[in-house]
């Protein structure tokens, strides 16, 4: 059963590595036996390179800002000069911009849907042409409820993670038959930087809490089940899957 979910001698890109979901998930897939490159964009203070060495696996850290083609680019680049191969992606930088839909500009428009779609597309891009090569690669994109459903004030941010799925499903499609498994990780209200504002918003926060079966808030390595699972040989069989880490929320 182990070597089902064993990760030892893969390498995984995990981006916004350094804060919240993205710090834990690295720390998973290294606790899992892989070797991590982590990037991050200017919060690096987590401490978490240091957890995952203490391990006794390689880190690389690599600084990028993903709204940046040409920084997709280098990191995918840095990332094999570091660890030789990426087995695993992660696509897990985002950002949230919170404004009645009125009143949202284009500039916050655009870098969300930078960020969290066009970055989720073409680091998948640079990453798989190796993967395909290989004929066995693990790309695993974090969408939201937000895949889903509208959301309220954050409409770049609910087209963006609608993007996210399907592109997940669209990358499948093509690639699934070179040995790449392309899959999502959709994760329900978790306690990070990305909801603080609403958190801070009573009314916000007791009607979501109260809509969670689980009957808590998810935590940053709530995820880290789902995603070892989608990058071991466990899930060779999952492809352009869309997996709820939610709390039972969108059974509701
Ligand atoms: P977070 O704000 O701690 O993490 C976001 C990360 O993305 C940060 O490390 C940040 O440095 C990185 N990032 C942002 N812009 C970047 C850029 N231009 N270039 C490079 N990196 C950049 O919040 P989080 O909750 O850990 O978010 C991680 C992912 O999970 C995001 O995609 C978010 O949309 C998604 N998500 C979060 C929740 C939640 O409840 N927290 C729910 C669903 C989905």
């Amino acid at each position: 059963m182990t070597t089902l979910f064993d990760l030892s001698g893969t390498n995984a890109l995990v981006t916004g590595g350094g804060t919240g979901l993205g710090a834990s998930m690295a720390f998973g897939l290294a606790e899992a036996g892989a070797d991590i490159a982590l990037v991050v964009n200017r919060h690096a203070g987590s401490g978490v390179a240091d957890r995952i060495r203490a391990l006794g696996r390689r880190v690389v850290e690599l600084q990028a800002d993903l709204s940046s083609i040409t920084a997709i680019k280098r990191v995918a680049d840095e990332a094999r000069e570091g660890l030789g191969t990426i087995d695993i992606l992660v696509n897990n930088a985002g950002i949230i911009r919170r404004t009645p839909a009125v009143d949202f500009t284009e500039h916050d428009w655009d870098d969300v849907m930078a960020v969290n779609a066009k970055a989720v597309f073409f680091l998948s891009q640079a990453v798989a042409r190796g993967m395909i090569e290989r004929k066995r690669g693990k790309i695993i994109n974090i969408a939201s409820l937000l895949s889903f459903s509208g959301g309220i004030t954050v409409p770049s941010y609910a087209a963006s993670k609608g993007a996210v799925a399907q592109v997940t499903k669209a990358l499948a499609n093509e690639w699934a038959q070179y040995g790449l498994n392309v899959n999502a990780i959709a994760p329900g209200y978790m306690v990070t930087d990305n909801t603080e504002q609403i958190r801070n918003n009573p009314d916000r926060m007791k009607s979501i809490s109260e809509r969670i079966p689980a009957g808590r808030w998810g935590a940053s390595d709530d995820l880290n089940g789902a995603v070892v699972f989608l990058a071991a040989r466990a899930s060779d069989y999952v492809n352009g899957h869309i997996l709820t880490v939610d709390g039972g929320w969108m059974a509701r």
